[in-house]
């Protein structure tokens, strides 16, 4: 049952876009490396600034629930989906350009692409996010990281578009330093859509880069599970790694219904195709029981929760 105000939402939006872009009941799952989750009620793929200033306003005005989401590889949707809109950037906010020690990547640019870009230009420090399958704006907001390096290393300022404000300007540029940006948190909000991020990056050598994402690219291969996961479920205590607790508690191969700690690396865990977010959730209680059972030690979940009774568990 959709509410009046989201069926009005829904006539606002068929007037400004062709009907067979706003896909209404579609699958998130299909959107998250999970691969699991229910439907979303709209689903709209933004391709272009001018797409998104028609939609922005939309969205202001009715202020619907709204999720932006990256490349969903670091989100657990439930079962039951997410009863609001959902949006996804794409083309033009693909782009990456470099300019001297300078990079504008735009919110949907992989992680992966520009690490390979970068580096391809002899420019050095963004070659930690080759392994990670997120998008720019996923990674903004989670200020991802790894190999001892995170984004807030290079990040000077965002483009955000802010739909929280009536009155307000839409588009603002923050500050990197405003950010908060500390260990995979930021203080960007379910109301802010990330457009494009800028790097300050050093002047390297690139064939020493190219040599660092071959040895990154390597090391996770033979340290970290293939399949559908996504990636590090819980962030990791001070001192100490999510992992090495959860493996010295015996939960290597635990399992609930489709969804098991990785047998390769216990901070992960997998979901067999067809499996279900619920799965995932009793594996994360039952970890997170556990390691305080052994340990003393509470684990955070690193996952974003969506459409869930409650964000913790
Ligand atoms: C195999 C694997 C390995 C991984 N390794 C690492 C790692 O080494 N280090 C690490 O930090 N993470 C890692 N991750 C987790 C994940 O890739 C990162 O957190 C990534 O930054 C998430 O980006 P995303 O685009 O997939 O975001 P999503 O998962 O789609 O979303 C995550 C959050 O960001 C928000 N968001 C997404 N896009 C935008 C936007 N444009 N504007 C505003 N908000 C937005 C979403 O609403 C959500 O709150 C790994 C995941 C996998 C599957």
């Amino acid at each position: 049952m959709i509410s009046e105000n989201f069926e009005q939402f829904l006539k606002t939006l068929e007037d400004c876009f062709p009907v067979e872009k706003i896909r209404r009941n579609f699958p998130l799952r299909k959107l998250t490396t999970y691969g699991v989750g229910g439907p979303a009620v709209f689903f709209l793929k933004v391709n272009s600034f001018t797409e998104l200033e028609i939609l922005l306003p939309v969205l202001r005005k009715y202020s619907v629930p709204l999720l932006v989401i990256g490349n969903g590889s670091n989100l657990l949707i439930s079962d039951e989906g997410f009863k609001g809109f959902v949006i996804q950037l794409s083309g033009s906010f693909e782009e990456v350009a470099i300019e001297n020690t300078t990079v504008r990547a735009g919110g949907a640019a992989k992680l992966p692409v520009v690490a390979r870009k970068t580096a391809n230009s002899g420019l050095s420090g963004f070659e930690w996010a080759v392994g990670v399958p997120g998008t720019v704006g996923g990674a903004v907001r989670m200020n991802a990281g790894g190999h001892g390096s995170d984004l807030a290393a290079s990040l000077t300022e965002v483009k955000v578009a802010d739909l929280s404000t009536e009155g307000a300007d839409l588009f603002k540029l923050v500050p990197a330093s405003d950010l908060g940006l500390s260990y995979r948190h930021s203080l960007i909000k379910d109301t802010d859509i990330v457009l494009e991020a800028t790097l300050h990056l050093d002047i390297g050598e690139k064939e020493k880069s190219e040599d660092l994402l071959h040895e990154i690219v390597r090391w996770r291969r033979e340290n970290q599970p293939g399949g559908q996961n996504s990636g590090s479920v819980f962030t990791n205590p001070e001192g100490d790694s999510a992992g090495r607790l959860i493996e010295i508690a015996g939960l290597k191969g635990f399992t609930v219904g489709s969804a098991s700690v990785s047998k390769k690396h216990a901070n992960f865990i997998q979901v067999e195709e067809g499996g279900k977010a619920q799965d995932v959730r009793e594996v994360m209680k039952k970890v997170i029981e556990r390691v305080e059972e052994v340990h003393s030690v509470t684990l955070v979940p690193e996952t974003v929760f969506v459409g869930f009774e409650r964000d913790s568990l």
